[in-house]
């Protein structure tokens, strides 16, 4: 089964999120991606990749992706936080983050974790092929 992502960014961190997937994109081909609602527009468009979008964060996007998470159909998280700026779903993002240390998946918060975790899931997916 190709690997199954989660991939969310606050808006300050919306450029950087396409510039990941752009980086990773033949990779993030292969894999089953859902996203929230603006961030997975970006991706469709400026990206090309195939996303299940969900609703936008500050609607519950992340709290569908919870679901998702906690029935096990996702194996990692890529979520770009604003630490900078107050966000109206605090307690969303929060229950998020949580149930993905409840399940123990992977939740990469910023960057530098995201590049690890995408270049270990792409390691792992080339070596099942
Ligand atoms: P968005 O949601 O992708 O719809 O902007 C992300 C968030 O703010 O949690």
């Amino acid at each position: 089964m190709p690997p199954r992502i989660a991939l969310i960014a606050h808006d300050m961190k919306k450029d950087d999120m396409v510039a990941l997937a752009i980086e990773y994109a033949p990779f993030l081909r292969g894999c089953t991606l859902m996203a929230t609602g603006t961030t997975g527009a970006r991706l469709i468009d400026e990206v090309g990749l195939d996303v299940e979008r969900k609703l936008s964060g500050p609607w519950g996007g992340d709290l569908q992706i919870g679901a998702e998470l906690v029935c096990g159909r996702i194996d990692a998280v890529i979520f770009l936080r604003d630490p900078m700026t107050p966000q109206p779903h605090e307690p969303d993002i929060n229950a998020l983050v949580r149930s993905c240390d409840v399940h123990n998946i992977a939740c990469a918060t910023n960057l530098a974790s995201a590049h690890l975790v995408l270049t270990q899931l792409a390691a792992c997916a080339l070596s099942l092929q």
